[in-house]
């Protein structure tokens, strides 16, 4: 499970603190020097571990010890806080349209989960009694739209395709219209991968954007490609103004770098956590909750 050496190095770093009064220079700086050496093992952004250390000192330095506490529980509960304040406080919800159809874009790139993750999401939104459509623009991928019908077809999802041959934009814009005449609330654009974030793929995705106009953008990235992940995410969002970030395979052995990194780097919030490959393996990211996760 992701983050268990993050948490383990943690718990350790803590429970070495028992002094009694105020919360001392050297108890944070002992802390903090392990607790960067953990963070930076984890994969997170060094600027970031820069900035969150100097936060944490300054909050943390000076601070009354109340009774049966220990410095350790009082900076612990500091990390807790500036932890869920770094992954965006509180959670960052789905976007809805004033006038329904919403129009979700989902992008990434190849691998990161994009169809899969399309699918989870119309799952989840079925579930709160919605009726979305699965518009089926990924055709270079010569699988994607075969494994998004079949996705479809499990969870009694409509799925707009027109096969491979024509343009992604132009089944974007005809998905937009089949939703609006069978008066389904959400679209849910799959679009295509590359191996790498290129001119001709950030060019289509502009395409499809500006035909489209959606009311949310959603960047599906790999959780275990790290700093790999926010990287993308950045170049991502320097071209397409992302709304939200789903963090997928956070169920695989990663270091939770993507997870402490992205909203800090990006400005842009993480909204969905994907755990697993099942298709109700989807849900809402709640920063608080994933902090609680990473100190244990
Ligand atoms: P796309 O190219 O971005 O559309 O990627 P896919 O949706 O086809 O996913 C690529 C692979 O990652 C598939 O084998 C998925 O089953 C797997 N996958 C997607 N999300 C998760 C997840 O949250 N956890 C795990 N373990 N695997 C996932």
């Amino acid at each position: 499970m992701a983050f268990e050496g993050l948490t383990g190095r943690l718990q350790s770093v803590f429970s070495k603190l028992r002094g009694k009064g105020k919360v001392s220079e050297d108890d944070v700086n002992e802390a903090m020097r392990e607790v960067r050496l953990a963070l930076l093992e984890a994969d997170v952004n060094f600027k970031v571990v820069k900035d969150f250390v100097a936060k944490v000192k300054e909050k943390a330095i000076g601070k009354e010890v109340m009774e049966s506490f220990t410095p350790g529980m009082v900076i612990i509960d500091i990390v807790n806080k500036e932890l869920t304040e770094l992954m965006g406080g509180t959670q960052a919800k789905l976007a809805k349209a004033n006038k329904p159809p919403t129009v979700i874009m989902m992008a990434g790139l190849q691998g990161a989960g994009k169809t899969t993750t399309s699918g989870k999401l119309a799952k989840l939104l079925q579930k709160g009694n919605h009726r979305p459509l699965l518009v089926a623009g990924d055709i270079y991928r010569p699988a994607a739209i075969k494994q998004l019908e079949v996705l479809g077809e499990q969870i009694k999802v409509p799925v707009f395709s027109l096969g491979d041959k024509v343009s992604p934009v132009e089944i974007a814009k005809q998905g937009l219209q089949h939703a609006k005449d069978n008066n389904l609330d959400y679209v849910i654009i799959d679009t295509a991968g590359r191996l790498h974030v290129d001119e001709e793929l950030m060019e289509e995705l502009k395409q499809i954007h500006a035909t489209v106009k959606p009311d949310e953008v959603l960047l599906v990235v790999d959780a275990m490609t790290g700093q790999d992940a926010v990287n993308v995410a950045d170049s991502f969002n320097k071209q397409l103004d992302l709304s939200g970030v789903v963090l997928t395979k956070l169920d695989g052995d990663t270091r939770g770098g993507a997870a402490l990194s992205v909203k800090a780097v990006t400005g842009c919030p993480i909204k969905f956590a994907a755990l697993g490959e099942k298709i109700d393996a989807l849900e809402p990211f709640h920063p608080e909750r994933m902090a609680s996760r990473i100190l244990g």
